[in-house]
């Protein structure tokens, strides 16, 4: 059984009729009922949002979790440096983490990965082809390939990310540009993927293709290490060693 937790900001929803009107309940909501219509049985999932306490990740809640879906956008900023440092050490221990399309601009997805993530220009209601370029991985599994993503927002290439350990998948726009749009990284223990499609405007999480994907990521994710048990330092050196 993987326990998935979705977290998401949840604020546009409740102040943007564009993005209410696409996501009345939340994201987190539609991305929950995403991974329980895939994974079924394989999957325990719960959501939690900024404005709960701690925002909602205490640490009991991190302990028992073995992925974590990250979607944020407007308040990238906002979150507390102690519980991205919290999420941190827990993806260090093995937790898996989905970072989701705006959420690559998050200090959780800025101090995991090491970069600023800013992408080369953005551009609103682009038609987008997302083409699997390593079909033998994990998250391509059953995936067609191009999946054409009918309005989307487009981030272009460079994007300041570092170079993943495995590249899933690439996109291309409209207008031209492309990106690197599924990434996966290796940090400490844990499996990290970056996935950007996930406007907030449009309807992309119900696509059963990408709903597809974000099964099969959860599912890779979910198989980080778990943490090697160490001696602690003071207990393998004496206090006055120096
Ligand atoms: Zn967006």
């Amino acid at each position: 059984m993987i326990r998935a937790t979705v977290w998401n900001e949840f604020v546009e929803e409740k102040i943007y009729p564009s993005v209410s009107s696409v996501y009345p309940d939340g994201i987190h909501v539609v991305l929950a009922q995403a991974l329980g219509d895939e994974l079924a049985q394989e999957v325990q999932v719960r959501t939690a949002v900024m404005q709960d306490d701690e925002h909602g990740l205490t640490d009991d809640v991190l302990a028992a979790t073995d992925v974590l879906l990250w979607w944020s956008h407007l308040e990238n900023d906002a979150v507390s440096d102690e519980i991205v440092a919290r999420v941190q050490r827990r993806v260090h221990q093995g937790m898996g983490l989905l970072i989701l399309h705006s959420a690559i601009l998050s200090k959780v997805a800025k101090t995991l990965l090491g970069t600023s993530n800013d992408a080369t220009g953005w551009r609103h209601g682009d038609k987008e082809h997302l083409w699997t370029i390593l079909p033998t991985h994990p998250i391509a599994a059953g995936v067609p390939n191009p999946v054409v993503i009918p309005q989307q927002e487009m981030y272009g290439e460079p994007i300041d990310i570092p170079t993943p350990d495995e590249l899933v998948f690439i996109s291309n726009f409209e207008g031209g540009e492309v990106l690197r749009s599924g990434c996966a990284y290796l940090r400490g223990q844990g499996r990290i993927f970056f996935f950007a499609p996930g406007h907030e405007e449009y309807p992309v999480y119900f696509q059963p293709e990408i709903r597809r994907i974000l099964g099969n990521a959860v599912r890779w994710a979910a198989a980080g290490l778990p943490a090697p048990a160490r001696p602690t330092r003071t207990g393998e050196y004496p206090a006055s060693g120096g």
